[in-house]
């Protein structure tokens, strides 16, 4: 069941997408003074080594976020705002030009949350709860974090609503099992009953598989019947078809081509706001010529 490590991926392209999105919704959501639980139902460990091993034998950082940072260093046009804003919160958690570090979604958030937020962690894998549990404690947040080694899917919805009725739900499995897919429609379709004017923020990989293809329209019908405003942007790198190998190897590994992330009751200024620097990221992380954005919104 726990093959997934998010160590391998941490800071690829699909987590450039992803957590550029968070910033952005974030950054919107915060504009309020009322308090903000965030929810996050898979959390993974929280902080990652970009010069350690797992991230030095899969190399998609470098096809990623390196990537990006030795676009931006090289380039005189400076990053959209959305992308400049990631860059910036990426940098934090680094000291000088080399990027070392990497944080995931519970650090991205903890680094925007204010005194009065609260952030609710879900990580199930035994090894990334524990690291995870150690990279909060050293932020002596108190109970402003809460890391909880239980399903996400389970019992996230319990803190919806929250008190001050306003809430970011990120939902980020590593859809390895099947069933992901299924339970993380299943999941927001409770939620949303429970909280209609909640947040939802949903990542999936597009990849050649019919539960795949389906999750995203599965959403937007969620939204729909809800009267619910949504956005999905996606991402594309290069073909999902499966690269020829080259004299001497046995056979080429796909790796993830493309990934979207879905929103329920987006900010509306979201659009907007990511269009720019999702055609920057096209354009700077493209592994050959599919490379693309979209990006849809209704409601
Ligand atoms: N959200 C993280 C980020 O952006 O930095 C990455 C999360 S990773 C894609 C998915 C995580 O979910 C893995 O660490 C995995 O161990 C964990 N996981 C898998 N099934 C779970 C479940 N049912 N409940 C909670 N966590 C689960």
């Amino acid at each position: 069941m726990f093959s997934y490590r998010h160590a391998f991926h941490a800071g690829n392209h699909a987590d450039v997408l992803k957590h550029t999105v968070l910033i952005a919704v974030l950054d919107y959501l915060l504009e309020k003074d009322t308090a903000l639980t965030m929810v996050d139902t898979h959390a993974g460990a929280g902080l990652y080594r970009l010069d350690g091993d797992y991230a030095g034998k899969s190399g998609e950082a470098a096809e990623g976020v390196l990537r990006l940072a030795e676009a931006a260093a090289a380039s005189d046009t400076p990053l959209p705002d959305a992308l400049a804003r990631y860059m910036t919160l990426v940098r934090e958690f680094n000291r000088g030009e080399a990027l070392r570090v990497y944080p995931g979604s519970p650090f991205v958030a903890h680094q925007l949350l204010r005194e009065h937020d609260r952030l609710k962690l879900y990580e199930l894998h035994p090894t990334d709860a524990k690291t995870l549990s150690g990279n909060v404690a050293q932020l002596d947040a108190g109970r402003r974090i809460a890391v909880l080694r239980e399903d996400g899917f389970g019992s996230a919805t319990k803190f919806l609503p929250p008190p001050s009725r306003r809430a970011l739900v990120l939902t980020d499995p590593s859809y390895e099992m099947k069933t992901d897919y299924g339970r993380t429609a299943a999941y927001v379709g409770e939620a949303l009953k429970r909280f209609a004017t909640g947040v939802y923020a949903v990542w999936y990989p597009i990849i050649p598989r019919p539960e795949a293809h389906e999750l995203p329209r599965r959403l937007k019908t969620l939204a729909t019947k809800a009267g619910k405003p949504w956005l999905n942007a996606s991402l594309t790198v290069k073909s999902s078809r499966m690269a020829a190998a080259l004299p001497g190897e046995t056979s080429r590994r796909p790796g993830l081509p493309a990934s979207g992330m879905f929103i329920i009751n987006p900010p509306h200024t979201l659009a907007a706001r990511l269009r720019p620097s999702l055609a920057r990221m096209a354009q700077v992380l493209a592994q050959d010529a599919n490379a693309a954005f979209t990006l849809e919104h209704g409601g």
